[in-house]
C-alpha cells in the first residue's frame, strides 16, 4: 500500500492543476495510524474557493487508496505564502508558460488581503524572458493569478501572483 504521505502530496492543486499540494506548500501534515489519516493543509489564499476542492480531492485519492478514515484539518497559522511554492513548482509553472510569483520573504503576521498586495515590478516573460510585460488584468481565470502580455514576443502569459 502506497503511504498516505505520498498519495496527499500527489493530489493536484484544482487552480494550479500542474502543480501538486506538496510543490504548491499547502501540505503541512499527514499522520498515518492504523486505517486512520489525518491530513493537515493550509490554504492558500484567504476565501479560496479551492480549499473545499483540495479536501474532497485528498479525501478521495486517500479512500480509493485505501484509507477508510481520513479526516482533513485545515490550519490558518503561520499563513501561506507563494514563497512555499517549492523550486521544482515553480520550474514546472514556468515549463507550463506561467511566471512563478517573486519571492517575497518575511512579512508580518496576520491574513493579507488580495487586493491590497502591490504588483511587483518585473515579471520576466515565461516564453522569451524579457522583463518587458504588462499586466492586462489583476485577475486571470482563478483569483491567484493575474493576466500579463509578453512586449518583445506578444504572447499573453499568467501569472501567479506574490503573497
Ligand atoms: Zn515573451
Amino acid at each position: 500500500m502506497v503511504t498516505a504521505r505520498a498519495v496527499a502530496e500527489g493530489v493536484l492543486d484544482p487552480e494550479l492543476p500542474v502543480l501538486t499540494l506538496a510543490e504548491l506548500g499547502v501540505l503541512r501534515e499527514v499522520i498515518e495510524s492504523d486505517d486512520r489519516v489525518v491530513v493537515t493543509i493550509t490554504p492558500t489564499y484567504s476565501g479560496c474557493p479551492a480549499i473545499e476542492e483540495m479536501r474532497r480531492d485528498l479525501r478521495t485519492a486517500l479512500t480509493e487508496a485505501g484509507y477508510r478514515d481520513v479526516e482533513v484539518r485545515t490550519v490558518l497559522a503561520p499563513a501561506w505564502t507563494t514563497d512555499w511554492i517549492s523550486e521544482s513548482g515553480r520550474r514546472k509553472l514556468l515549463e507550463h508558460g506561467i511566471a512563478p510569483p517573486a519571492r517575497v520573504g518575511p512579512r508580518p503576521a496576520g491574513p493579507v488581503p488580495l487586493n491590497l498586495v502591490p504588483p511587483p515590478a518585473r515579471v520576466p516573460c515565461p516564453r522569451c524572458g524579457s522583463a518587458e510585460t504588462t499586466e492586462l488584468s489583476r485577475f486571470s481565470a482563478t483569483a491567484c493569478k493575474a493576466l500579463r502580455r509578453c512586449e518583445s514576443c506578444r504572447e499573453p502569459f499568467e501569472h501567479v501572483k506574490e503573497l
